[in-house]
């Protein structure tokens, strides 16, 4: 199983110390899942050096397609690499509808970090509209095949965030069957192997209902996991503590 905890654009470098600190008050080893945090880029350094003996991995937002040039505004695999990084996330909604970033861009992305033997957190999901016009499993399987096209996928580095956009940040997460049925669906696609998780308004009180599901591995989580505790609640929820 694996819990990532998403900060996005929440924190600056010294509120990130703070919280990372905190987590290591509450998750000690042994873990019994891989749990990891993704600061925003301009933390990593300050919180690699936190958790460097922790049992808890460092991962980042994005990641270029690049190793450098002349890429303006762009972070290299090679920086993430020496700041202590091992997951990157590619492909969150966020980048997708915000930044208009797709499927072919990704595709790029993922290669070039798992040539760089990082592990990747690969996000899929559909939106609300593509839901109600019925075409969620279409948008699901052509970003699989499309954002992982021609790529070496194993289920050691890479992982599928199942993510609807409609339930990210909304509050509104999707019930366990909904987000069963589609990760079912990832498994089918993809193979058994690959750890699918979940994504999209995952909260203490609806951890335990959602990680009962045969499919579901785990959770990547954004709002919640900016507090120490609830973050480390969802992972109680996992373990079943
Ligand atoms: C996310 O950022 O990936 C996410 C799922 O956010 P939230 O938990 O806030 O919905």
């Amino acid at each position: 199983m694996f819990l990532g905890g998403n900060w996005k654009m929440n924190l600056t470098p010294s509120e990130s110390e703070v919280l990372a600190k905190e987590l290591l008050d509450f998750f000690r080893e042994p873990l019994k899942v891989k749990v990891c945090v993704f600061p925003e880029f301009t933390a990593l350094e300050r919180v690699s050096k936190i958790l460097k003996s922790s049992p808890i991995y460092l991962g980042a937002q994005n990641v270029a397609y690049e190793d450098k040039g002349a890429f303006t505004g762009e972070v290299s695999p090679n920086s993430l690499i020496e700041l202590g990084v091992e997951y990157v996330i590619i492909g969150h909604s966020e980048r997708r509808h915000l930044f208009k970033e797709d499927n072919k861009l990704l595709n790029k992305k993922v290669s070039k970090a798992l040539d760089k033997n990082l592990k990747v957190i690969y996000c899929v999901g559909e939106t609300l509209e593509e839901r109600e016009k019925g075409d969620t499993f279409k948008v699901i399987q052509t970003q699989l095949e499309e954002g992982l096209k021609d790529v070496p996928l194993s289920s050691e580095n890479l992982i599928i965030a199942y993510e609807p956009v409609w339930a990210i940040g909304t509050g509104r997460a999707a019930t366990p069957e909904i987000a069963q049925e589609v990760h079912a669906f990832i498994k089918k696609v993809l193979g058994n192997n690959f750890l699918v998780i979940y994504g999209g308004s995952v909260k203490p009180s609806n951890a335990k209902s959602l990680i009962a599901q045969k499919d579901i591995d785990g959770f990547l989580v954004g709002g919640a996991s900016l507090k120490a505790k609830d973050f480390f609640d969802i992972y109680k929820a996992m373990v079943g503590e």
